[in-house]
């Protein structure tokens, strides 16, 4: 009998789980509290508690063929970045492709997980959940978690001194949902994570004045890069990722902050980072340098103190007549219906080796889907997650380094050398590093030996060009036979979308013909100049 998976929500981590059940011979269940599947790309007007919230301008910060799932690329006529409706289509068509909906058990929360009785045995856990107000028990043999990260709200109240005297208004950003309330107002985003970037630009439109407060700073990148193609595939190379680990930590920061730096001087613009010792990770913004040129956006440093009707900063600077904050301060990891004998989060830290699995159970049967902060898509590291986890339950692929007590090493270590300690680098990962640490795992990253032997033109699309998912469906289990053309065509689907308006260019022939009608012209004329000047002078010989 095929081993039962629960899965625990129907995000698009939860999707690629279902799909990796069904590839693996394991029967899934999924449950979804809300009433459809998406997680967090299925805006709502509400606030929906236990599920997490955007606001209605969300576009991605990763580029579709970046976003996709391996082996299901984007429609060729979706925009590079998507808005988060793009998104929800686009899982609605991958689970329809791959008949998963009809594994999703749509209104029922997940109340409990806990190991059955015979869990040292089994591995088996025992399932509580709610649908319509009815409990249901039910076993499985492994369960995977797809519940999001971004949920749970990180505000600490403590850390801003008379907040609860101020009279505005004030909120999180996962309450934000569009700008019309802040016509005419002054307001104060706090933090500079993409959201305070997204939100601060586009209230800024509206409101009288925008102040932006960081205690750090950032780098902030434009989604288009050089010659205007998308940033992540312009660097998220494996050729890139290659040169930068040859490279001394200290070296390769520098270079990544001049070229973060080309675009704008991040000093002048109150922006640069403070400690520089660690890669900060930027955010992804096209209109925050621009906005604070225009004088719409005010970057200012951490608060001070809050009074009734205004805002002192550290530097003493003082707002006055502030009308609303907006607190973009980022989420905390949360996992209501597991008790802490079975995973503990300590200050936004999770003991899983590689991200995924529990260090402290007795049978990997329980697996952590999207628990990752990368620099690039979560949808595609989600399912290289969903490929191992699945292969780890059904014993094909085993936890090796477990035995040695050295779990979460590589990935712990790697993320406190390049991005430091604090509560958000938790999760922050390098995407090729992660991806490919895991695509080890199951056999499944690309040679590039081998390829280079076997298919040059390929090879060089996969060493020099962007490191889409679909490099990890070329070989080994799970291998798809439309990789290669996915890969060979990537840029096709990249750069097709924008080209509404044909530029009527001439054709090689065109432009040939175009110019020997030059060089005959010129011919044309310097015969007539000598034909002329030959005939004045006999002329003017003759007379
Ligand atoms: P979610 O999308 O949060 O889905 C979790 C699901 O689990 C939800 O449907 C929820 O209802 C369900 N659930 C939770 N608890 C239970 C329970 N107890 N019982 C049953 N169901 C439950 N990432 C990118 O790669 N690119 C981007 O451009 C990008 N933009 C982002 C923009 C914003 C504003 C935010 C906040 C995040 C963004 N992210 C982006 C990261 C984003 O979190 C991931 O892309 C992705 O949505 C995570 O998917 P998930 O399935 O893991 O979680
Ligand atoms: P975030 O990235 O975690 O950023 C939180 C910010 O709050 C940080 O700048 C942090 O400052 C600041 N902060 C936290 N506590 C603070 C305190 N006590 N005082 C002052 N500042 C404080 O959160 P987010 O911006 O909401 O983003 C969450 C995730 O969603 C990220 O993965 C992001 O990429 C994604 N996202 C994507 C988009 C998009 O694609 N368009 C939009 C929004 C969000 P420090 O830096 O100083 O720690």
């Amino acid at each position: 009998m095929a081993m039962k998976v629960a899965i625990i929500g129907a995000g698009c981590s939860g999707l690629a789980a279902i799909k990796c059940c069904l590839e693996e011979g394991l029967d899934p269940t999924c449950f979804e509290k809300s009433d459809d599947i998406g997680g967090l790309w299925k805006y709502s007007e509400m606030v929906e508690e236990g599920r997490a919230s955007i606001y209605q301008s969300v576009f991605t910060n990763t580029s579709k063929e970046m976003m996709c799932y391996s082996d299901f690329p984007m429609p060729e006529d979706f925009p590079v970045y998507l808005h988060h409706s793009k998104i929800l289509e686009y899982l609605h068509l991958y689970a329809e492709h791959f008949d998963l909906l009809k594994y999703i058990q749509c209104q029922t929360e997940v109340c409990q997980v806990t190991k059955s009785p015979h869990f040292s045995k089994t591995g088996q856990w025992e399932v509580l959940t709610k649908k319509n107000g009815t409990e249901k028990k039910e076993y499985f043999d492994a369960v995977l978690v797809c519940n999001g990260h971004h949920v749970d709200h990180y505000l600490p109240l403590e850390s801003f001194p008379g907040i609860q005297k101020f009279k505005g208004r004030y909120i999180h950003s996962r309450f934000y949902k569009k700008s019309e309330h802040y016509q005419g107002k002054n307001v104060l985003v706090v933090g500079i994570g993409n959201s305070a970037g997204d939100i601060s630009v586009e209230i800024s439109s509206k409101a009288k004045q925008v102040y932006l407060s960081t205690r750090q700073g950032t780098w902030v990148v434009s989604r288009i890069s050089h010659h205007g193609y998308p940033i992540d595939m312009a660097l998220a190379t494996r050729f890139f990722f290659w040169i930068s680990n040859l490279l001394p930590a200290n070296l390769f920061n520098k270079m990544n902050e001049k070229h973060m730096s080309s675009w704008f001087d991040h000093e002048n613009y109150g922006l640069e980072p403070e400690n520089r010792s660690f890669f900060k990770e930027p955010i992804v913004n096209d209109y925050l340098p621009s906005q604070i040129l225009c004088g719409a956006i005010k970057v200012k440093p951490n608060i001070s103190t809050f009074t009734e009707t205004s805002v002192i900063f550290e530097d003493g600077s003082v707002v006055e007549d502030l009308d609303a904050v907006i607190f973009a301060t980022g989420y905390s990891i949360s996992f209501p219906f597991l008790e802490d004998s079975v995973i503990r989060v300590d200050n936004n830290k999770v003991a899983l080796y590689k991200n995924v699995f529990p260090l402290s159970h007795e049978k990997p049967t329980m697996a952590f889907l999207g628990l990752v902060q990368p620099l690039g898509s979560l949808l595609a590291v989600s399912e290289i997650q969903a490929r191992w986890a699945t292969q780890v339950f059904k014993v094909l692929v085993t936890l090796s380094s477990r035995k040695s007590n050295c779990y979460n090493a590589i990935t712990v270590l790697s993320s406190l050398n390049s991005f430091g300690r604090g509560r958000f680098q938790t999760l922050q990962t390098f995407f090729i590093s992660y991806m490919d640490e895991i695509a080890v795992e199951i056999g499944v990253r690309p040679n590039i030996v081998v390829l280079f032997l076997k298919e040059p033109s390929l090879a060089w699309n996969v060493f020099f060009g962007p490191c889409t998912p679909y490099q990890y469906r070329l070989t080994g289990p799970g291998k798809w036979s439309g990789a290669r053309k996915a890969i060979l065509t990537q840029w096709n689907r990249t750069l097709s979308p924008a080209k509404t308006r044909v530029v009527q260019r001439l054709t090689e022939s065109q432009s040939k013909t175009k110019e020997i009608i030059i060089l005959f012209g010129l011919a044309t004329a310097i015969l007539s100049c000598v034909y002329y000047i030959v005939f004045t002078a006999q002329h003017a010989l003759w007379s």
